[in-house]
């Protein structure tokens, strides 16, 4: 059973999602496993239900870094399982202490069919809980991840939650855009959230020059498709926003 917990899509260009298709699909998340040359990159680590190490294919004795695209437990569950963490500074108190008004664990907890298939023996919702996972490394807006042949830009986009990064392959116009950015109804609303933030971000992604995003939930989208679900984002706070 815990070898089928998650999902695996090879993306091409040493990029694998992988997704937890028995999770409530609110707590369901994208997680990246980005090859390098000389490092690999995990982006999110899923609710921590199972393992996530033992479902990635890694080379012995190679260097692998763990980024947090933000403190959500549907990204953070399995965080504390990789010894080398970044996230951003904004939210580093949350990772090393994930209390539940951060993390929404307590949303999962007490969410009608939190999981559609148990991920091990006797396991129940009320007792699920998050292990903390300190930044060992902070990362801010422009800091480079270099994995040999490829490098990341750390973006800041704030909004959806204070702490909230993108990771942008310039030269092959990636982005992995975490809870920021996907095809799918965006959150903006929580103790965490700051709509004008998430204004000035949206806004800052349909500036930006971009061809493939990986989102923290939902399918890849086009630049096209992104910088509509922005605009769009834009229109529908704009009265708001004047108020
Ligand atoms: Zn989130
Ligand atoms: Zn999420």
């Amino acid at each position: 059973m815990r070898d089928e917990w998650y999902e695996r899509q090879d993306l091409g260009n040493g990029i694998t999602r992988l997704s937890e298709p028995h999770v409530h699909r609110y707590f369901a998340a994208n997680l990246f496993h980005v090859r390098g040359r000389d490092a690999d990159l995990v982006i999110d680590f899923g609710m921590g239900l199972v393992p996530l190490r033992p479902a990635l294919t890694l080379e012995e004795g190679k260097r692998l870094v763990a980024v947090a695209t933000h403190i959500h437990a549907d990204h953070i569950g399995g965080f504390h399982e990789f010894e080398t963490r970044l996230g951003h500074p904004a939210e580093a108190e949350h990772f090393a202490r994930m209390v539940d008004q951060e993390t929404l664990a307590h949303v999962f907890r007490s969410l009608p069919g939190a999981v559609q298939q148990s991920p091990c023996l006797n396991w129940t919702p009320e007792h699920y809980c998050i292990r903390p996972a300190p930044l060992t490394q902070t990362v801010e807006e422009g800091d480079i991840i270099d994995l040999g042949d490829k490098q990341l830009r750390v973006l800041h986009l704030p909004g959806h939650s204070h702490g909230s990064i993108g990771l942008f392959d310039e030269s092959a116009g990636v982005l992995f855009s975490g809870d920021v950015i996907y095809i799918g109804g965006l959150v903006d609303n929580l103790p965490c959230s700051n709509q004008a933030l998430y204004r000035q971000t949206m806004q800052r992604l349909i500036d930006l020059e971009v061809q493939c995003i990986h989102g923290g939930h939902g399918a890849a989208m086009s630049s096209e498709q992104m910088k509509a679900i922005a605009r769009h984002y834009l229109q529908g706070t704009s009265a708001k926003a004047t108020l």
